[in-house]
């Protein structure tokens, strides 16, 4: 099995018992979250191994956080407990439309913790694949440190490197942001990111001039319920979105990556892996939560009609 490893936080994620404001919902119901694990769920569910790193507060919230990916079969050996920082937590407001809003109690977070010389140099040796998340980026100032030291030991064993940028304008600016993905973008081979991050963070720059200047080999461009498309250096490949009622859009982003990255490392023509990673994309949208939808393998062979659905 290929094996990927990423780095981030978790939370924990208060989901709202109704739809509106938040300050009109009286109740919440309790699950677990965050970019990274959420890419890491994603990733194992589709019979991948993930070894997620991170450092979580040595509370009760940490200890939830830290059965949660263990029960998902994650490897947790690279999680670090800290006595000193709180877990991070989340309250999510979601509108109508199913679009979702987050209010973050996450400053500071336990990843102050996680320093680069806590970083194992063997880390990466049985990895086919190093995911990065721009939230990751965003969350404290020596995870940029961090990330650039684990994009350097990928680079020197030739692990194939993606990065979704995640933009999260409530952690930090525009400018810092741009700035520091600069550093980023250059060791990319994938660089998966949402219609509206791409021309915030390009500024009317084309997908061509991005890519001819950072060398990047696919540019994936995500379009919610438009679906996706994906660049190359001479090509470019359109695939239209599964058509679902959506009830909560979150994670569903992370959930593309994670098809697209197990279809990618597994062989597959790219056509296909847009076909996959649509349909993993529309089947968390279609989910309240930010990881239930995740599918399973045969679950997404069955949604995209690969596989028939026999149900009683
Ligand atoms: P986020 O980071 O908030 O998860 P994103 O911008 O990275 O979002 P989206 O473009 O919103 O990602 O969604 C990722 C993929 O999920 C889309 O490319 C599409 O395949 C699928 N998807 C999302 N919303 C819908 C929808 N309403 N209907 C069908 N598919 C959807």
């Amino acid at each position: 099995n290929k094996r990927i490893a990423t780095i981030g936080d978790a939370m924990v994620v208060f989901n709202p018992s109704k739809t509106g404001p938040l300050r009109f919902v009286p109740s919440f119901e309790r699950a677990v979250g965050g970019a990274e694990l959420n890419f890491a769920i994603g990733v194992t569910r589709l019979d991948m191994e993930a070894k997620w790193i991170s450092c979580i507060g040595d509370d009760e919230f940490g200890k939830l956080i830290y059965n949660f990916a263990r029960g998902e079969g994650i490897d947790v050996s690279y999680v670090l407990r800290t006595p000193h920082i709180p877990t991070s937590i989340y309250f999510k407001e979601i509108r109508e439309d199913g679009a979702g809003k987050s209010f973050y109690y996450r400053n500071p977070s336990p990843l102050l913790e996680l320093t680069e010389d806590r970083i194992d140099e063997s880390v990466l040796d049985d990895v086919d694949l190093l995911h990065i998340s721009g939230v990751y980026l965003a969350v404290c100032e020596h995870n940029i440190q961090v990330a650039l030291k684990l994009i350097a030991l990928a680079q020197a064993k030739n692990i194939p490197i993606s990065f979704d940028p995640n933009l999260r304008l409530k952690l930090w600016t525009i400018e810092d942001a741009r700035a520091v993905y600069e550093k980023v973008y250059p060791s990319i081979n994938l660089l998966l990111t949402g219609q509206d991050e791409f021309e915030l963070l390009f500024e009317g720059r084309t997908v061509k001039d991005v890519q001819e200047s950072y060398k990047i080999d696919e540019i994936i461009v995500k379009k919610g319920e438009q679906g996706a498309t994906v660049y190359t250096a001479t090509e470019h490949y359109d695939r239209e979105a599964f058509s679902i009622r959506a009830i909560d859009t979150v994670g569903a982003g992370d959930a593309f990556d994670a098809a697209y990255v197990y279809s990618y490392l597994n062989g597959y023509d790219i056509p296909e892996r847009l076909r996959l990673a649509n349909g993993a994309g529309a089947l968390v949208a279609a989910i309240k939560g930010d990881n239930e939808g995740l599918p399973f393998l045969q679950e997404l062979r069955q949604f995209i009609g690969d596989e028939k659905l026999i149900e009683r």
